[in-house]
Order: C-alpha cells, then sequence, then structure tokens
C-alpha cells in the first residue's frame, strides 16, 4: 500500500476542524492534538483507513488500538463496564486515562483497530480539539501517537510534520499538548485492575479510587494474557536516534545532558546541549517537557543523551517507564 500523499498542516479553526471531521469521514488520516500527545485519527469502524494508518506509522498490525470516544455512554456501546471499570471512568474521564475491557455484541470497531482481540481499549480525551473533532464524527476515533512506531511520541503539530509529513492528510495545528505523554492503560476483569502501562494518570491516583492496589500483568495474582508485542510495552520504544544514559550524574565530554531539578552536575560545561525537565522538581511539567526536550537534544548532533535520575513517585514512575525503552538496546528496523 502506497503510503504517499500531501499533508496539509491546518489551524484549529471552525474551518480547520470541519475539513479535519471530513477527513476522517471519507477515510483519511488527520492528525491533532489530545491532552496527551497528538493522535493520528483514522474512523475506528473503517478497515481500511485504520489499514492505511498502521501503515502510515510503520506499526504491525497486531497492535491493537485505543478507541476515542466522547464519553462514558459512547463507551459502554464500545465495551462491557463493570463496576471496577465504571468507578474508574467516573474518576477520571474525559482525561488520560485508557480501559481495557470485554468487547459489547455491536461494537463496530472494525477488527483490525483491535487487531482481532475480543477486549478493547477505551478513551474519553480532554482536549476542546479533540471532542470537537469526535461530535463532529459521531463515531469512535483510533488515535495512536503521530509518530512513525518507534520514534518518540509528538508534542506539536511540528514534530508530526516532521515524523509523518507526506505519509498522512491533514495535520491540526492546536498548539503543544499539556500532558505530554501517553494515556495510563487499565485492564479491567471482573473486581481486579490491571496496570498495563503507567501514563498521565499516576499508580496512586487510580489506587486512591480503587481503595486497591493495581495488579501487575505479568506478577504473581493475574492471569491476565498480553496482546503480543504491544507496542507500549515493547523494551525499546519511544526513542530518539541518541544512546540514552540513564541516572547520570556527570557529563562526560561530547554528550548532551537531560537535567533534573535544581542542581545540575558540576562539569555542566562539557556537555555541547542541555535542558531541564523541572527546574523546580515538578514531575508533571517533567512530563510535559519529556517528549520535546528529548527530540531537542537528539538535533545537537551528540551520539549520547546523559539523563539525571528522576524520582520514580507519581508521575515519575511514567518518565522513568519512557525512558528506559528509549535506552533499551534498539530492534534492528529502529536503528535505520
Ligand atoms: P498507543 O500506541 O499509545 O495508542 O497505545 C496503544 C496501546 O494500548 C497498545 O500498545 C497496547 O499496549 C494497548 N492496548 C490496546 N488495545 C488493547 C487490548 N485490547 N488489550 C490490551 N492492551 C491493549
Ligand atoms: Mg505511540
Amino acid at each position: 500500500m502506497s503510503t504517499e500523499r500531501v499533508t496539509r498542516l491546518l489551524p484549529a479553526t471552525p474551518a480547520g476542524l470541519q475539513a479535519a471531521a471530513r477527513c476522517l469521514a471519507n477515510g483519511g488520516l488527520a492528525a491533532f492534538p489530545t491532552e496527551t500527545v497528538y493522535g493520528l485519527g483514522a474512523d475506528a469502524t473503517n478497515p481500511e483507513a485504520v489499514a492505511r494508518l498502521y501503515a502510515a506509522k510503520n506499526r504491525p498490525q497486531f497492535n491493537p488500538l485505543i478507541a476515542h470516544v466522547g464519553d462514558a455512554a459512547a463507551a459502554r456501546e464500545l465495551v462491557c463496564l463493570d463496576a471496577v471499570a465504571e468507578r474508574l471512568g467516573t474518576a477520571f474521564w474525559p482525561g488520560p486515562l485508557t480501559l481495557v475491557a470485554p468487547q459489547t455484541g455491536n461494537c463496530g470497531v472494525c477488527e483490525i483497530a483491535a487487531a482481532g482481540l475480543n477486549t478493547l481499549a477505551v478513551r474519553v480525551p480532554d482536549h476542546p480539539i479533540t471532542r470537537e473533532l469526535l461530535k463532529a464524527l459521531a463515531k469512535p476515533i483510533v488515535a495512536p501517537s503521530a509518530n512513525r512506531s518507534g520514534h518518540l511520541s509528538p508534542t506539536t503539530a511540528s514534530h508530526v510534520l516532521a515524523d509523518l509529513g507526506g505519509r498522512i492528510d491533514l495535520i491540526i495545528d492546536g498548539g503543544a499538548t499539556p500532558v505530554g505523554i501517553e494515556s495510563t492503560i487499565v485492564a479491567c476483569e471482573g473486581d481486579t485492575a490491571i496496570l498495563l502501562r503507567p501514563g498521565g494518570i499516576a499508580r496512586a491516583e487510580i489506587e486512591r479510587v480503587l481503595q486497591a492496589k493495581l495488579l501487575d500483568p505479568l506478577g504473581p495474582r493475574c492471569d491476565y494474557t498480553l496482546p503480543p508485542s504491544a507496542p507500549g510495552r515493547l523494551a525499546s520504544h519511544y526513542a530518539p536516534r541518541a544512546r540514552l544514559r540513564l541516572n547520570a550524574r556527570q557529563v562526560n565530554p561530547g554528550e548532551a545532558l537531560l537535567a533534573f531539578g535544581a542542581t545540575s552536575p558540576p562539569d555542566l560545561e562539557a556537555a555541547i546541549a542541555w535542558l531541564n525537565l523541572s527546574a523546580t522538581g515538578d514531575l508533571v511539567v517533567a512530563a510535559a517537557n519529556l517528549y520535546a526536550h528529548l527530540r531537542v537534544l537528539d538535533q545537537s548532533g551528540a551520539t549520547t543523551i546523559a539523563v539525571m535520575p528522576v524520582p520514580t513517585e507519581g508521575l515519575g514512575e511514567t518518565i522513568n517507564d519512557r525512558l528506559s525503552r528509549a535506552a533499551a538496546p534498539r530492534r534492528p528496523a529502529q536503528v535505520a
């Protein structure tokens, strides 16, 4: 399937949003901001559009996508939400929480979007542009991050253009995304909730609502079957071109530095470029800056980006998850 096409960059005006809704309705691919990162949208009920989306992202087709809907009622048309899922939806929707639950009998989302599974990942996003598009299309939209598979997720329209320009129909420029990292994914099975991917809502917030611990899909007391090679769980993912050296307390000559907190390493002048995720040590700000800072440091030409330690509490769990995947040895296709 050819992925070559002219990509239009449109402002987030009523006319721009109308063009995006028309594009999606006609089976096209439109990128737009969500509160997490920029998503690459396609009509979730149109198998050809979804197939084109997999091709544009170069994403393996057995990796399931998240269906975005306008509210919990629309989510209930797609999946069976039991008591635990309802409680999480009520607490965190609209927002950066994705729930995985069994599909309803008449879900309508095409097989290829759910990669043939009988469960589906569903989210109610909390960004005015995404919500506007969902309202205009009046159908669920699959919207994985608008980058080629394995690359850093985009938090601005120019990141999307750089990675997917010429492969998708249009991009709505709605400024930088506020959360900056992907949604937290929780699978709900009976009265258990399983954390499939840390994300924009911290584990502790979810556990407070559940008044129970989230289970680890690979841990004890959990017989959850993960879909094969779900990309957000691959060892190497979300990766810049440069190597990452984690938990760095000093800078080696020629490295770029990704700092965190008020105290910089003593040998800062050895860095060929440096940025701070948050000088005040604010993990929400650090999450919002993560991908954009990695991109800028990657463009400095450094072969290694030294990353100072980031605490693991709150959104720090998600930031460390993404950093360790970005630091992991690459699959051959990602090195190119
Ligand atoms: P993204 O690539 O950020 O859109 O995230 C999609 C992720 O959602 C995939 O990588 C999977 O980890 C997860 N996911 C989607 N659908 C399912 C499902 N039915 N069961 C389990 N995980 C899923
Ligand atoms: Mg992604």
